[in-house]
């Protein structure tokens, strides 16, 4: 596998796979790589011929300093595990490589996308997002790049920037990848304490709790069901939970047949903050 620190070495090495007509996938990444991502990077080593995975801890998505400070970093073994799925080129910049002495990001309009839910908690994230994921996109000019849905949010985002700035990449969304008892995989998991780690998997069976309900239940039941359910944990604060339509991410008030429906949570296990999702 081939590294690369800086935007120059990766361009030419990218230039000249691009000049032998290989196809290039790209998968971002924040690093504390887990089988989820690895999941991406197969699928994408399925369709491309070159496959460059960045781990870049982007502090313009952070809204929360600590957040930030608390991310795990475990380079070592992430290189390990990208070697173990025959990845390409990582890609593993500094803070200044990609921002060099201003840290802040462009504003975006994703037609009122990024005012939802995550928005809505974490003001300015997905400006950070979309700044990161298109300076990425003009380093690399990847022909797909791969976002899990795990993220449903931002891959929609994605999907919109893509369309509204006539981006020439194509997008692929990944099924979200769960631990054994469910917990959607994620890096900020291993800042779980035990009672947290062994409490979290609630998450997941409220989402599918849900599932069965919405075939019967309004959506305003079903969310005060939720809120009540969180109320008792021990272990669980809700931030949000909401049912909204897929492509627009609006509130769902009523089960409409032609459309297509996800229910979306955002928890606090004690400091850590887990989201997960499900198709209704
Ligand atoms: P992150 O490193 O958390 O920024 O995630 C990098 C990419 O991996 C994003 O597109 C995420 O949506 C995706 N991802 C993270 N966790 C999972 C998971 N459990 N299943 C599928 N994709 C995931």
């Amino acid at each position: 596998m081939k590294i690369f620190n800086t935007r120059q070495e990766l361009k030419s090495y990218l230039t000249a796979q691009k000049e032998r007509n290989k196809t290039i996938g790209l998968v971002p990444t924040m690093g504390a790589l887990h089988q989820g991502h690895l999941s991406l990077i197969k699928k994408a080593k399925r369709k491309n011929d070159v496959v460059v995975v960045s781990i870049f801890v982007n502090p313009t998505q952070f809204n929360k300093k600590e957040d930030l400070i608390n991310y795990p970093k475990t380079i070592k073994n992430d290189t390990k595990l990208l070697e173990s799925v025959s990845c390409d080129v990582l890609f593993f910049p500094s803070v200044k490589e990609i921002y060099e002495d201003h840290i802040s990001s462009e504003k975006f309009d994703f037609d009122g996308l990024e005012h939802l839910m995550e928005g809505k908690f974490r003001q300015g994230h997905f400006d950070g997002v979309g700044t990161i994921v298109k300076t990425l996109f003009e380093i690399v000019i990847p022909n797909h790049a791969y976002f899990g849905q795990k993220d449903f949010q931002q891959l929609q985002i994605i999907k919109k920037m893509v369309k509204k700035h006539r981006l020439n990449v194509k997008i692929k969304g990944c099924a979200i990848f769960r631990e054994e008892d469910g917990l959607a995989m994620s890096s900020r998991n291993t800042r779980l304490s035990k009672e947290q780690r062994a409490a979290a998997p609630f998450i997941y069976k409220i989402l599918r709790k849900v599932r069965k309900k919405f075939a019967t239940e309004s959506t305003d039941r079903i969310t005060k069901w939720v809120a009540n359910q969180l109320k008792k944990h021990p272990f669980l604060s809700l931030e949000y939970f909401t049912i909204a339509e897929e492509k627009s991410l609006e509130t769902v008030k009523k089960r409409e047949s032609n459309k297509k429906n996800r229910a979306f949570i955002a928890v606090f296990a004690g400091e850590v903050r887990l989201i997960d999702n499900i198709r209704l």
